[in-house]
């Protein structure tokens, strides 16, 4: 990838405080409306034009600029690979990452990223912004210099942060808990199963027992494959046979996010739970997650779910769709043992579950 770099010229002068990478993907943080009318993301020498703050941090900040910023609807694992490249190929150069990205998939890449970059010791954080840069009432701005602040901050010479996060309006949550619930409000995201890591008022207020702690013997592992051999079923009432068995039908599928109801809950009528049976035989991965936000998946607490265990499906706990999905993809995509990926799926692997 042709990759963009630009060096901003702060007044930190030769002995900055910490130097940071920021990646530009694109979102609605860098958008603009083009001649239809419609807003499209504009490349990051016009965002900086409209950041004038950055030059006076007490940082070294390089951007890099993915060469055609996108829309994040358009994510796709091979986005997320660049993002884990060029962290991995920076990791020793900067204190901290920050990521612009929109946030339509940004909890997807957010958990994404946490599982490829394994024993972390620095922060990476995500952050994009409702209202794009150019326009007056931006949450833009707020967003991108608390998450630089964050990305930077030390304890007694160690960061604070050594996860993926995201930090949006004043929040910052944990990347693979967090998912997106308002599209037309400035808190856009929340992790409902996770305390919020920090609260940015007058101070940033760290809710320390929460992080993951530091670990000077972690060396980051980085893992750069995913399977997207995967799909989700969600229950809806109502859902019918053709529906079910199009998708545990589609060629070379592997795995299947079930997003069930309740505390893990599915019809138990025999054809659905006869097409489950029929998955199962053909090795097809049955992950079942809630389609409530918060609160985790029980299989037999209810008998509409107890049949699903003796059936292979397994629990998802409290995972989100967007943390189980890409778990899922990431699982695929490096293990090859089915039992390996099966144990790893019910535990935690870098702090998305309980
Ligand atoms: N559609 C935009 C995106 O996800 C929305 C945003 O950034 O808020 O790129």
């Amino acid at each position: 990838m042709n990759y963009r770099i630009i060096n901003i010229k702060t007044t930190a002068g030769s002995d900055p405080d910490s130097s940071i990478l920021i990646i530009y993907t694109g979102g609605t943080f860098g958008m603009a409306y083009d001649e239809a009318g419609s807003l499209a993301p504009f490349n990051f020498g016009r965002v900086l034009e409209r950041i004038p703050e950055l030059k006076s941090l007490d940082l070294k900040i390089t951007v890099i600029s993915f060469p055609e910023p996108v829309d994040s609807s358009n994510v796709s694992k091979e986005q997320w690979i660049d993002l884990g490249y060029i962290i991995y190929e920076n990791y020793h150069q900067y204190d901290g990452f920050v990521i612009l990205h929109g946030t339509d998939t940004m909890a997807y890449s957010a958990s994404a990223l946490s599982f490829m970059l394994q024993g972390l010791q620095k922060p990476v954080i995500f952050t994009g912004a409702q209202i794009p840069i150019g326009f007056i009432r931006s949450d833009a701005r707020e967003n991108l210099i608390t998450a630089l602040e964050i990305a930077s901050a030390t304890k007694e010479g160690v960061p604070i942060i050594n996860e993926v996060c995201i930090y949006f309006n004043f929040m910052l949550l944990r990347g693979n808990r967090s998912q997106k619930i308002r599209s037309s409000t400035f808190a856009a995201f929340d992790s409902e199963n996770y305390p919020r890591l920090a609260e940015a008022g007058i101070f940033i207020e760290y809710n320390e027992s929460y992080l993951i702690p530091a670990n000077k013997k972690n060396q980051l592992k980085f893992y750069n494959n995913f399977d997207d051999n995967v799909a989700i079923l969600k229950m809806f009432p109502g859902i019918n046979k053709q529906v079910v068995e199009g998708i545990f039908n589609i060629e070379g599928i592997k795995g299947v996010v079930m997003e069930t109801y309740g505390s893990g809950n599915t019809p138990n009528s025999a054809w659905f739970l006869n097409c489950l049976k029929e998955a199962n035989k053909k090795n097809i991965l049955l992950l079942n997650v809630s389609q409530c936000s918060g609160g985790e998946v029980i299989m037999g607490r209810y008998e509409t779910s107890k049949q699903l265990i003796d059936l292979g499906v397994i629990g998802g706990g409290d995972m989100t769709t967007e943390a189980a999905m890409t778990k899922m993809m990431f699982l695929l995509g490096n293990e090859n043992k089915t039992e390996e990926i099966k144990k790893k799926l019910q535990i935690p692997i870098c702090g998305e579950m309980d």
